[in-house]
């Protein structure tokens, strides 16, 4: 019986993690029964390598019809012309876009890492980084995209994309400045410039109405995890403004045909058979962010998000960007406790309170000894958490901070157990009040 393997066991083991902890990683979040179910359907049975009605495999005539609505609801969600649903992740869907667009060689302008970009975007230990040439813009003291910086490197540079994206930064970007920047230097050089944002972290705010859309502000493409704040199966996607042409003709290599180049670039160019199992999740969570609640939960992130920083702050807390808007914050530890960001991640783990380490802009060491926590409200939110619990998360948050600056990382936290398992008792007694969708209490 399948039901005796050990597999079993460690994810009932994982269910109750899951259900006595609060996530704050703002890149994680809870699906639907309705998603897990597509999730675990027998379309991963099938092969079908293509798209829909240009497959290489027969028996597809069902499979066409889920990717076409996973398709179909994509579009409407996010006012695009054409959307790819098959990237396996979001490192997938950027890689494909670089490749769709861009040469060996050819210059990238993207968020730096320690500035808040992502690994995707140029980080010196990934494949892209190898083939293209990323040079990458910061953030301002107050936290904001240095847009001049950007002006500045895109005149020197000549880049064929300016990337917007990433995954720690907490304003709203200024799509219409960027789109500038790049008409602007694009006419000085006569190449056109693919405008792209990874939205990866966002998506979800886009489609419930409070994050601008960058379709909506003249960008070309933008790309997207599906299982952040979209509250969709792990997974990628892609939606691009254009022609929509025929995946298996070489269109001309223009920005108008950017939605047959991606097509192309995807499959056969960086992925071979579509998850279609995981295409069914990703059109079931797309019918639900396409919903008048959903809206309300996006909403309800962000002003979530709001409160926690806020009460944090007041607690003595200083925030990179001195607060957000959006679902990220950025905690800096070291500077307002002389408290190394790994030690209190590794703290607030033993209370079940899950969040990362994250290196600040102005971190030296970099992702090494980080100075920063970075927390989000995405899967709290979707748990049902409002005001009153985001003030009691500060004040958990702040308690363990004090047991951190007591206890000292040299001694360590084994002194200080009575007192933290008393915090992960109040933890686990609030938690357990907010079920999770798809785990039986
Ligand atoms: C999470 C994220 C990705 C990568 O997504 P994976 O599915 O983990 O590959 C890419 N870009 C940004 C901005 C992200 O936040």
């Amino acid at each position: 019986m399948t039901t005796q393997d050990p597999v079993f066991n460690i994810i009932a083991a994982e269910e109750k993690r899951q259900s006595e902890g609060l996530e704050l990683i703002p890149s994680e979040n809870y699906v639907s029964e309705n998603v897990l179910q597509a999730m675990g359907s027998v379309l991963t049975n099938k092969y079908s390598e293509g798209y829909p009605g240009r497959r290489y495999y027969g028996g597809n005539e069902h499979v066409d019809q889920i990717e076409n609505l996973a398709i179909e609801r994509a579009k409407q969600l996010f006012h695009a012309d054409h959307a790819n649903v098959q990237p396996h992740s979001g490192a997938n869907a950027n890689e494909a876009v670089y490749f769709a667009w861009c040469q060996p060689g050819d210059t990238i302008l993207a968020m730096s890492l320690p500035a808040g970009g992502h690994l995707t975007h140029g980080s010196p230990v990934t494949r892209s980084a190898k083939i293209y040439n990323f040079v990458g813009y910061g953030v301002t003291e107050d936290g904001d995209i240095d847009y001049d910086e950007m002006e500045r490197l895109a005149r020197e540079h000549h880049p064929r994309i300016i990337l917007v994206g990433y995954s720690a930064f907490m304003k709203l970007p200024d799509f219409d400045r960027v789109k500038k920047i790049a008409d602007e230097v694009g006419q000085e050089t006569g190449e056109e410039i693919l405008l792209m944002a990874d939205m990866a972290h966002v998506a979800g705010l886009i489609a419930g109405g409070v994050h601008p859309n960058p379709l909506e502000h003249g960008f070309h493409v933008m790309t997207s995890t599906t299982h952040k704040t979209l509250r969709g199966p792990r997974g990628g996607i892609i939606l691009t403004m254009g022609k929509v042409g025929n995946p298996l003709r070489k269109p001309e290599h223009t920005l108008e045909n950017i939605p047959t180049l991606v097509d192309r670039a995807v499959f056969p160019g960086t992925q071979g058979g579509p998850l279609e199992h995981i295409i069914a999740a990703k059109a079931v969570a797309f019918e639900e962010d396409l919903q008048p609640e959903f809206r309300e939960y996006a909403a309800a992130i962000v002003e979530n998000a709001r409160v926690l920083a806020a009460e944090l702050q007041r607690l003595g807390f200083t925030l990179q960007g001195n607060g957000t808007e959006n679902h990220l914050i950025l905690v800096n530890v070291k500077d307002s406790f002389g408290i190394d960001g790994k030690f209190y991640e590794t703290a607030l783990d033993q209370v079940g309170l899950t969040l990362n380490a994250n290196a600040l802009p102005t971190d030296k060491g970099g992702a090494f000894r980080p100075s920063g926590v970075r927390l989000g409200t995405p899967a709290a939110t979707t748990r049902g958490l409002r005001t009153e619990e985001m003030l009691k998360l500060a004040g958990w948050m702040r308690r363990v901070l004090d047991i951190c600056v007591a206890a000292g990382e040299e001694a360590g936290l084994d002194a200080h157990e009575p007192e933290l398992a008393a915090i992960r008792a109040e933890v686990k007694q609030l938690a357990l009040n907010f079920p999770i969708p798809g785990i039986k209490a």
